[in-house]
């Protein structure tokens, strides 16, 4: 387990964004390249930066960005794949990401509005040594329906770095990098799970007021309201080695595991046929994301024989 939706079982009815009073700006440029700084400085002017974040979020985060900008598929078909594999990764990758060709930048862009440091204290508790990032999305904006007047219209959340999102859906999009995000030397790994957390911020059938009300009544079972809103994980069935722990997808829909299937498989096969440029280590390391993602998916064998269908691309905010 890298990682991990939700940081708590229960709703958190008072939750904030809580500094812990450490600034992380000056001094930076020390160790951070120019290009480094300017990197950032273009994430934040369309994804709020943490002012906790440390040199070393910063540095990995940067040079992801700048690698997703260079994993530009040619428009080629996948070839890598027996089977339809390559098929069903083809066309999952042209829905999620706008077409086979697209970057990642964009859906991650439209999905996630703030990148939290480990360092900073959320409410939820700090992720564990393991965790390479969590989303707190649909948290922040159910908390925000159940304390405003009308839950079409929650109060925006101010930020310590004195900016406002929007709360009115899923896609407020509050991510926290865990210890292994700047642990991991794999960038090709550290973008696939920002592009899977970014599905978590996805609520297909928006939540109805019955469901609202239903949440309000019983917050400790909040996840039995939620449907597939922000696609929660499955648990992993018997027989699995993860069986009985919520670290699968069910399929239905292309969730989070499935959303790095598709990144990875596509990856891959630009990779390994050389259309895009890799070292050899990304090569392997997106072949093993991909087993290690494909082997998290229930509906595996629909998925891999392209009977599955494309992912789900609807979102809706609050429905009354
Ligand atoms: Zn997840």
């Amino acid at each position: 387990m890298k990682r991990f939706l939700y940081a708590s079982a229960g709703l958190a009815l008072s939750i904030a964004l809580v500094g812990c009073g450490k600034n992380g700006v000056e001094g930076d440029s020390a160790t951070l390249s120019q290009a480094d700084l300017a990197t950032l400085d273009e994430i934040n002017a369309s994804i709020i930066l943490d002012r906790n974040l440390t040199t070393a979020e910063k540095s990995a985060l940067a040079s992801d960005w700048r690698r997703m900008k260079t994993l530009t598929p040619n428009s080629a078909a996948s070839t890598s794949y027996s089977g339809s594999l390559g098929t069903a990764v083809d066309n999952a990758y042209a829905s999620l990401f706008g077409s086979k060709s697209a970057t990642v930048i964009d859906y991650i862009k439209t999905r996630l509005k703030y990148f939290g440091s480990v360092e900073t204290d959320f409410g939820f508790g700090r992720p564990d040594k393991n965790t390479v990032a969590v989303n707190y999305s649909i948290f922040y904006w159910v908390d925000g329906m159940l304390s405003a007047a009308n839950p079409a219209s929650p109060s925006p959340i101010g930020t310590p770095e004195g900016r406002n999102l929007t709360n009115d859906s899923a896609r407020v999009g509050i991510i926290q990098f865990g210890e292994y995000f700047s642990d991991s030397t794999d960038g090709l790994f550290r973008i696939g799970t920002v592009a899977h957390e970014a599905r978590h911020s996805d609520c297909p059938s928006g939540i109805s007021a019955a469901q609202l009300g239903q949440i309000r009544n019983d917050t400790s079972n909040f996840f039995d309201y939620i449907g597939n809103c922000a696609f929660p994980h499955a648990k992993c069935p018997a027989g699995h080695q993860l069986a009985g722990i919520a670290a699968c997808d069910s399929g239905d829909g292309w969730g989070a595991y499935s959303v790095e299937v598709a990144f990875f498989g596509r990856v891959y096969d630009q990779c390994s046929t050389g259309k895009i440029a890799c070292t050899e280590s990304e090569v392997q390391a997106a072949l093993a994301s991909l087993n290690d993602n494909l082997n998290r998916i229930i509906k595996k064998s629909q998925m891999m024989n392209n009977t599955l269908g494309l992912p789900v691309m609807t979102h809706q905010g609050y429905t009354h």
